[in-house]
């Protein structure tokens, strides 16, 4: 994930000159239409050989309500003529199948490359970002867009412009034909149904506004549950069940009310509908019964029984054109919404900036804090480090303790950069932390935390996370980390799955794999997060074996829970609620009687308390 490809997207605005609020986001939301376009171009040979097809398809639809009126005039008058109309209705129909054909698959084909290359676009976007983002904002949330948000901006590009056009070109092609079978009838029905559609719209409108109230009272419930369910133990353990079920319960009820009132309501539109469409209908047809009967008397007034045929049919076609497009709007009106998210995703530029700068030609690796001040993104009101300077020699190993939540990792995480500091300065190798190549130095720094993640795939591929390796470099590390062994007792070895869809591995064999994943970049510098949690004495052994052989030789920030590490730390640093309040050896720093004695007479008198309790 290191080495990202340039983003494809950006600055759009500018290129098709859409007007831009100060933080980037389209003032309008038409400005999100013209940019989803925009982004679609290279499927535009696509989707124009698809809508060039689209017309043959929806023409041989709009014109069939007229072949099955002169089917039933033709029938009244001579077999051959009969004949003759079935097969070009035949021919019309083959062409409008082949043409449909294409038309679904043209706009499927390009729906599919539009939103496999937006989803690479957003995801690239998305881990790009610097940490504080992934403080802020739920994985969940990222991963909705990700999934739909993508989804319904590609129904937009496809799905929908085809109906859009489909539809439109059917009510409008419907509308000329009638009017050209009979204009008095058509003046008849425009005369009715414009008023009914106006009305159907206004009260779907109402609804909709209910079942999205409903929704939202639904989501309510929904995250009362998963709490529940994903906290079942602690459910279990105090015997929540009945709390539970009566929170969600209330919750449902809630929504179940909303409910009922929607079905009332409901009813009424289905009902409303009907009566008005077949009251519509019913105009139209004793109109055309009348026009009828007037033919049966001579009347040049009159139409034929198949005129009167094909003009039902076409009101039905147009009817049905409108019922689609009005849904229609309701999608792009999502997609507009879906894409404003995906947008800002797509704009938003790292507040850490980390690549393309400067890269040296070797890491002298010496780590110094110069009066650095802190504070995370995600908690502005507080001040996590108020002032630290240090200096960490090259090849040396410094210790840091202190009471937890005095901002250990903190400084961790700075010296890797997932942050930037507030105030003072982060020196690497005698280079200011922001004029690096981000890229460059955290290839010659590895973590090792107490609770090392691994990825879901082979040990070997968890190893060689941080660097391509032969199976050689990989055995080699592995047995420098202790982790040889046990590796090789599975079946599969190197192989063997770990994590989600694999084996389960227990703290210290976690760990020690995690070692030979920092060892296989052969950093410069360690940073290593010492296990509280107790591990069997065995594993413990192994792990802290594995740790000192990984430490020798290179420069080591720890944060140390064990007395042995700070006996042999060239520095040990003590912080307390972000200011370091003492450091020296561990020698100096039990002479001074200060909170470094307490903490280890703490430790040496009770055996599970380690040098970062509080
Ligand atoms: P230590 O490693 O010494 O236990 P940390 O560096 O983890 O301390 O935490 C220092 C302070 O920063 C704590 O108050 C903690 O709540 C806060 N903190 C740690 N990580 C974050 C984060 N990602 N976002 C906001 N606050 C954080």
């Amino acid at each position: 994930y290191k080495k990202l490809p340039k983003m494809r997207v950006r600055h759009i605005y500018n290129a098709v000159g859409v007007e831009v609020d100060v933080d980037g986001t389209p003032k309008k939301r038409e400005a999100s239409l013209v940019r989803i376009a925009v982004l679609a171009k290279p499927e535009f040979p696509l989707l124009s050989v698809g809508l060039f097809a689209l017309l043959f398809s929806s023409g041989s639809q709009i014109v069939a309500p007229l072949f099955f009126g002169l089917v039933i005039d033709a029938a009244q008058t001579s077999i051959a003529k009969l004949n003759r109309v079935v097969v070009i209705m035949l021919l019309i129909y083959g062409v409008g199948a082949l043409a449909s054909m294409i038309r679904a698959w043209m706009f499927e084909l390009a729906g599919q490359r539009f939103v496999a290359r937006l989803r690479k676009d957003v995801f690239t976007a998305i881990i790009k970002q610097e940490i504080g983002f992934f403080d802020e904002t739920r994985t969940g949330e990222l991963t909705n867009r990700l999934a739909s948000d993508t989804q319904v901006v590609q129904n937009a590009v496809t799905v929908n412009i085809s109906m859009l056009v489909r539809y439109t070109f059917q009510i409008i092609g419907s509308l000329v034909l009638m009017f050209l079978l009979s204009a008095k009838l058509t003046a008849v029905l425009l005369a009715v149904v414009p008023a009914i559609a106006v009305g159907a719209v206004q009260y779907g409108k109402f609804l909709k506004s209910l079942r999205k109230k409903f929704q939202d009272e639904l989501a309510d419930a929904n995250t009362t549950a998963e709490e529940s369910m994903s906290n079942i133990r602690t459910v279990r353990s105090f015997c929540g069940e009945r709390k539970a079920v009566r929170e969600y319960g209330e919750k449902i009820g809630k929504s179940f009310s909303l409910g009922r009132r929607i079905a009332v309501l409901q009813g009424v539109f289905q009902g409303g509908v009907n009566v008005m469409a077949f009251g519509a209908i019913t105009c139209v047809l004793w109109y055309g019964g009348n026009l009828l009967y007037a033919n049966t008397q001579d009347s040049s007034e009159g139409i034929t029984a198949g005129v009167l045929t094909s003009f039902l049919l076409f009101t039905l076609n147009v009817a049905m054109g409108f019922a689609f497009v009005s849904a229609l709007y309701g999608e792009f009106m999502q997609a507009v919404g879906a894409s404003i998210r995906l947008f800002e995703l797509l704009d938003r530029e790292p507040k850490v900036n980390n690549q393309g700068l400067c890269r040296l030609e070797e890491l002298r690796a010496e780590v110094a804090f110069d009066d650095v001040h802190f504070t995370y993104p995600a908690r502005p009101g507080s001040e996590v480090l108020k002032g630290v300077s240090f200096k960490v020699d090259i090849g040396s190993m410094v210790a840091l303790v202190g009471p937890s939540g005095g901002g250990k990792s903190t400084i961790v995480s700075l010296i890797e950069r997932f942050y930037d500091t507030n105030q003072g300065n982060i020196i690497l190798g005698g280079s200011n932390i922001t004029t690096l190549d981000s890229d460059w130095f955290r290839h010659k720094i590895a973590i090792v935390s107490q609770e090392p993640v691994l990825f879901s795939c082979s040990i070997r591929d968890n190893i060689t996370y941080g660097k391509e390796a032969s199976i050689d470099e990989v055995i080699e590390v592995a047995k420098q980390a202790n982790a040889h062994d046990f590796i090789m007792s599975f079946e599969d070895r190197y192989d063997t799955l770990v994590g989600e869809r694999g084996l389960r591995l227990s703290g210290g064999q976690k760990q020690r794999i995690a070692i030979a994943r920092a060892l296989i970049i052969n950093p410069q510098i360690l940073l290593l997060d010492e296990a509280t949690s107790a591990l069997d004495s065995e594993s413990e052994y192994l792990v802290q074996e594995a740790i000192d052989r990984a430490m020798d030789g290179r420069t080591v920030l720890v944060i140390a829970h064990r007395l042995s590490t700070v006996k042999t730390a060239a520095l040990v640093i003590v912080i307390d609620k972000g200011i370091i309040v003492e450091q020296g050896t561990h020698e100096d720093l039990l002479a001074r009687n200060g909170v470094y004695r307490k903490l280890v007479l703490r430790q040496l008198t009770s055996e599970n308390a380690s040098l970062t309790s509080e």
